[in-house]
């Protein structure tokens, strides 16, 4: 059994608030932070001024895999991974940090975020548990979010191939091949890491 320190406490209200903050659900706050129910459905009240929504997270892999979706998805991956390679932070703390850098990357773009928190993390998720991988494209080379276990050769992106109808987003297009294409490095991070790690 753990001890339970002040500090302790504070740290697991301070995450709480972060995750409220960026529209965490209530089973996810169950599951990351070490707080009754009570205090976080208190806490939820405090921060939202509205009682948290019920009923379970619905997602499965599919909905990643929609074109839109599919650029959101592999934009914020990317930024997970990388963060993950070069931070030694908790893993939520982790995600937290790239969920806040992917809404900075879709805000300077003007977009609109289309991945929310609870999607971002439940696709973290699949990753862990095997059921999505990245995929690299073999015209751009970026890496796209995928099923696991798709054949990997000759994988062709939904940027190179978009469907006709998602011509009037090619604005979205240019910002998200220059994050996801290349050589690892995701957008222009490296000076908000440099703020928000150390
Ligand atoms: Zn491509």
């Amino acid at each position: 059994m753990t001890r339970k320190t002040v500090l302790g406490e504070v740290r697991e209200v301070q995450l709480a608030i972060e995750l409220i903050g960026l529209g965490a659900r209530l089973q996810f706050l169950e599951a990351e932070v070490g707080l009754s129910r009570e205090r976080l459905i208190r806490l939820y009240k405090e921060i939202k001024g509205v009682s948290p929504p019920k009923g379970l997270l619905p997602f499965s892999t599919d909905w990643y895999m929609t074109w839109l979706a599919n650029i959101h998805s592999s934009m914020f991956y990317n930024i997970y991974q990388f963060m993950k390679i070069h931070s030694d932070e908790e893993k939520v703390w982790i995600l937290i940090k790239s969920y806040k850098l992917y809404l900075q990357q879709i805000a300077a773009q003007d977009s609109e975020p289309i991945l929310d928190f609870t999607r971002a993390y439940t696709m973290v998720r699949f990753f862990d548990s095997d059921m999505l991988q990245l995929s690299t494209c073999s015209r751009c080379a970026g890496q796209f979010v995928a099923h696991a276990h798709d054949h990997k050769s000759g994988y062709v992106c939904v940027l190179c191939r978009p469907p006709s109808r998602a011509g009037k987003a090619r604005g979205a297009k240019r910002g998200a091949v220059a994050g996801i294409a290349g050589d690892g490095m995701v957008f222009g991070v490296e000076p908000a890491l440099e703020g928000g790690l150390h």
